[in-house]
């Protein structure tokens, strides 16, 4: 055993039942033996004869005529990140509004995410947004797709965001028009409508992404990406009874958090299931239940965004006496404070601290690899499902039903060993020389997050002087805040990029819309029309994003590979164009004091 983690087990009082060294040992070969020369270049477009796959199996295309109209605020996106915008804009008295968004519906990823057993692995009290003021408590303590998506479609009711949204609708492009000090969006329905101004939240996970492995395209049989469910030829809804599978084979490719939610309902419906996995996920712990009446009576006006806080407080590394969710997801953090709080008197290093973090995170994920061992009952399948890595290296998942389906008779995992499966014939699934023959083939395989920006958007933006977003970002994204890029004035970006993330994503997009209404609000109340970042504030601003990235970068560098480390490689652009390095609760109070200071500093008004 390693002599520091002894150090520091023996100093904290920690009785260690695993050999942290040996472990180490393990992570690195399990991370090595998957990191690939081609990283996310392994993965391929969803374009070109590869387009079928995003198509929206959900509504029934529409038809109208162009608008050529003028308004002042156009918001791209129809997901949370877009309705919070919508919503806050309102509050802060914004009446012309324009949501543009490409499904059939609000929802953004709980729109095309209805594969069965969909459903949110934070807790619902904290994950839907705007519960207070639109007096709502979620039925479940982790709500299922459809619920949020009718939340998504309330609040779009709620702040009158219907009125003139244009849903069906891909954006194409966004000049700025120098003489009118607007932005001319131009739309795939023939729009080419005027903006003041323009929130952009086309999501960090908008773009269905598919292995680029040889023979997908010779496929005979039946195949969708699980971000667009066919339920036509499934049979059931998002909970479960998929009939239509009784007497077929199915093969899934993948095994993340998605994977994780629809596997047990294949598991119960296909007559046979062949899951195909790279590398396992971590699964905990679900525990849902339905909300419950006593503790619903107690609440008192303000919960919500207490609860928010604290939620988001524990996952930043706050140590508090209260973790109000209690659930997988602070757990690591609470068995920190824990420990500290053992020994109250105890000084640690920052390096201790930091071996301390480690060992505390061996030992979770020590319950998690024997929680597989104790539910799977063959000895070699449970093995297969350990994973090792560290808990944050990939998105944590928690599910109840998970790995029980791996004793189902009818259920078969197929270990890659890390490698991935070979290729893909008319008939089904080649790995390590053998084929699986199946009706129906689910790509579980995830989504674009390392690509650029633009590309993941799918248009491009011309700014000042015919400058291109996808040249200026090219060379690294360069944001003030993550969300003004100097050259494309009036625009504001929402997301990660540069920016405050948290597991509770709509958190983070909450923060963003209030930060961006606030300043539209500040603007016009001034009686001028734009806004652009300085380029002194957005070069400091980088060099913050990179300062900080480089903390990041080591914990990254040692987990195996996955869209949270560019797929092994997170090297110093990725760190450029990742997000603010810090906490997220560090990140939203440099929000918060930069709004309360009242200076609009770093920005340029006119
Ligand atoms: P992920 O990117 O997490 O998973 C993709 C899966 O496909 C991985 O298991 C990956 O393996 C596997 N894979 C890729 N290529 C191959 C290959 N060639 N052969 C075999 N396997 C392959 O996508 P998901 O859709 O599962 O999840 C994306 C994100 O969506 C989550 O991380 C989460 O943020 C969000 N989400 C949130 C939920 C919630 O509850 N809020 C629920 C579901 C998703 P490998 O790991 O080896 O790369």
């Amino acid at each position: 055993m390693s002599d520091k983690y002894m150090a520091v087990a023996e100093k904290t009082g920690m009785k260690l039942k695993f050999d942290p060294g040996a472990l180490l040992e393990k992570y690195n070969h399990e991370r090595d033996k998957r990191v690939r020369e081609d990283g996310s270049g392994q993965y391929r477009e969803t374009s070109g004869q590869f387009a079928h796959f995003i198509d929206d199996p959900y509504v029934e295309p529409i038809t109208r005529e162009p608008l050529f109209d003028d308004v002042e605020v156009v918001v791209i996106g129809g997901g949370f990140g877009g309705l919070l915008a919508g919503a806050r804009l309102r509050e802060a008295g914004v009446k012309s509004i324009r949501m543009i968004e490409k499904g059939g519906d609000f929802g953004g990823t709980w729109y095309w995410n209805r594969y069965p057993g969909a459903q949110c692995d934070i807790e619902a009290y904290i994950y839907m947004p705007l519960l207070e003021e639109l007096n709502y408590i979620p039925r479940e303590r982790y709500a299922h797709a459809p619920e949020i998506m009718a939340h998504t479609q309330a609040i779009g009711r709620k702040y009158n965001l219907y009125d003139d949204v244009c849903f069906q609708t891909e954006v194409t492009g966004m000049q700025w028009d120098e003489k009118e000090s607007k932005w001319i969006i131009t739309t795939d329905r023939g729009d080419r409508m005027k903006a003041r101004f323009v929130a952009m939240s086309n999501g960090p996970l908008n773009k269905p992404k598919l292995p680029s492995m040889t023979g997908i395209e010779n496929f005979k049989g039946h195949t969708f990406h699980t971000s667009r469910w066919d339920y036509n030829y499934t049979g059931g809804t998002c909970e479960g009874n998929l009939t239509g599978l009784a007497d077929k084979r199915v093969a899934i490719i993948g095994t993340g958090a998605t994977a994780v939610q629809c596997i047990p309902h294949l598991g119960e419906w296909a007559k046979e299931l062949f899951v195909f996995q790279r590398t396992p996920s971590s699964c905990d712990v679900r525990n849902n239940a339905p909300t419950s009446p006593e503790w619903v009576k107690k609440l008192q006006p303000g919960w919500h965004k207490k609860r928010i806080e604290n939620f988001n407080f524990m996952v930043s590394g706050g140590d508090q006496p209260d973790d109000d969710s209690g659930d997988g997801w602070t757990d690591i953090f609470r068995n920190m404070s824990a420990q500290q709080s053992k020994n109250p008197d105890l000084v640690l290093s920052k390096e201790e601290e930091g071996i301390l973090n480690e060992l505390i995170d061996f030992a979770k994920m020590e319950e998690v690899r024997t929680r597989a061992a104790t539910i799977v009952k063959d000895q070699a399948t449970a093995e297969a499902l350990k994973p090792y890595y560290r808990q944050f290296c990939k998105r944590p998942c928690f599910h109840d039903d998970y790995l029980p389906t791996f004793n189902r008779p009818n259920v078969t995992l197929v270990d890659t060993r890390g490698q991935g499966v070979d290729r893909i014939t008319e008939k089904g699934v080649v790995f390590d020389g053998k084929e699986y023959e199946v009706d129906c083939l689910i790509f579980a395989t995830g989504f674009e997050v390392g690509t650029d920006y633009t590309r993941r958007s799918g248009y491009d933006l011309i700014g000042r002087g015919g400058q291109a977003l996808s040249e200026k970002w090219g060379k690294g994204v360069a944001t003030l805040h993550g969300m003004h890029s100097r050259g494309f004035p009036n625009c504001f970006v929402m997301g990660t990029m540069q920016s405050g993330f948290t597991a509770n994503f709509p958190h983070a997009l909450d923060e963003n819309a209030k930060h961006l209404s606030h300043i539209i609000k500040k603007v016009t109340d001034s009686n001028h029309t734009v806004v652009e970042a300085s380029q002194e504030a957005e070069d400091e601003w980088v060099q913050v994003i990179i300062r900080k990235a480089k903390l990041g970068l080591r914990f990254y560098a040692e987990c195996t590979p996955g869209y949270y480390n560019n797929e092994g490689k997170p090297g110093e652009r990725s760190g450029q164009n990742g997000q603010y390095g810090g906490s997220s609760e560090d990140f939203f109070k440099i929000l918060q004091s930069w709004r309360d200071e009242g200076q609009m500093r770093g920005l340029e008004v006119s």
